[in-house]
């Protein structure tokens, strides 16, 4: 593979584009929103001087940040002789579905169409288009270029070739990968969303303070992240819809927080809105 194409600019989709773009392959990122895909360029040439001077990355791949990504208004254009196109809009099925049916219409049928939802079926997703086969979910973690894991997920008609080409760009990403049967919440969002939560929980319930409940599980038990920081690093309006949809489809143990759902409806969403738990300057 050496074309990717990369629907939605926000948190992931901007990320994923420049883990492409370090590791040698032409990048096309595509958004609704232009203001999204201008966000997402600056974002991505400040990560990239950064990581340069502090050499995470040679002089050589932060030149390929700022000349091998385009960031493409046009849909038809940005996924246009793509090999894989990686979807990263938000977690809703009817918008994935929509985006899905575009990109079965407008890619070459060999494309590989790959989703990055956290929870969603990518045999619901798959059923949308016409090339169920060579849909599949690529999980991807935040910050892309920091995180080693990438969740394969397979929907029901997902071939083998689909999977081993997904696995290869996976290596090729520097990433490891684990091969996961679909089921809501694969292994990591269903694991997290129930740590947060309980989190959430205890923090509602006065147990502990935010800093101290996160300071406990990252020292007590060794977690790199405490529950609460990493909900606002996810944004909490993300972690309330992966929550609502464990709830709808694996019950009572999931259900949401009350204080999650309240902090969304403020509009603290974490570190994007630059209030969550914390709040960020
Ligand atoms: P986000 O809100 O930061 O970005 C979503 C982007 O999609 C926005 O820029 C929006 O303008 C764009 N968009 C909306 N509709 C679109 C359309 N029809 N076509 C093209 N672009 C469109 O969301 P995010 O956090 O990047 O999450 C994206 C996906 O990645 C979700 O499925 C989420 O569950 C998954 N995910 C998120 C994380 C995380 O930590 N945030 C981690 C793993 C997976």
């Amino acid at each position: 593979m050496n074309q990717i194409a990369v629907i939605g600019a926000g948190t992931m989709g901007r990320s994923i584009g420049y883990t492409a773009a370090i590791h040698g392959f032409s990048v096309r990122i595509y958004d609704v929103h232009e203001v999204a895909l201008t966000r997402a360029k600056t974002a991505n040439i400040e990560l990239a001087e950064k990581s340069a001077t502090r050499e995470f990355i040679t002089d050589e791949q932060k030149v390929y940040v700022e000349q091998n990504i385009v960031y493409e208004p046009n849909l038809e254009r940005a996924v246009k002789g793509a090999d894989i196109v990686i979807e990263a809009v938000l977690e809703e099925m009817e918008l994935k579905v929509n985006v899905f049916k575009q990109l079965d219409e407008l890619t070459d049928e060999q494309t590989i169409l790959a989703t990055n939802t956290s929870t969603l079926s990518p045999t619901e997703i798959g059923a949308a288009t016409t090339r169920s086969d060579r849909v599949v979910a690529m999980h991807f973690f935040n910050p892309v270029h920091r995180m080693k894991l990438i969740e394969i997920v397979r929907g029901l008609d997902t071939s083998d070739e689909t999977v081993e080409r997904v696995q290869k760009l996976g290596r090729q990403l520097g990433k490891e990968t684990v091969e996961v049967r679909e089921f809501p919440g694969f292994v990591t969002s269903r694991m997290n969303c129930l740590i947060g939560n309980e989190a959430m929980n205890m923090y509602m319930e006065g147990v502990a303070s935010a800093e101290d409940i996160d300071k406990a599980i990252k020292l007590g038990l060794n977690h790199p992240m405490g529950p609460l920081e990493l909900a606002d690093l996810v944004g909490l309006d993300s972690r309330l819809r992966n929550m609502n949809y464990l709830y709808e489809t694996l019950g009572e143990k999931y259900r949401p927080c009350p204080i999650l759902a309240q902090y969304v409806k403020a509009g603290r969403l974490g570190r994007k809105s630059g209030k969550g738990f914390y709040e960020y300057s």
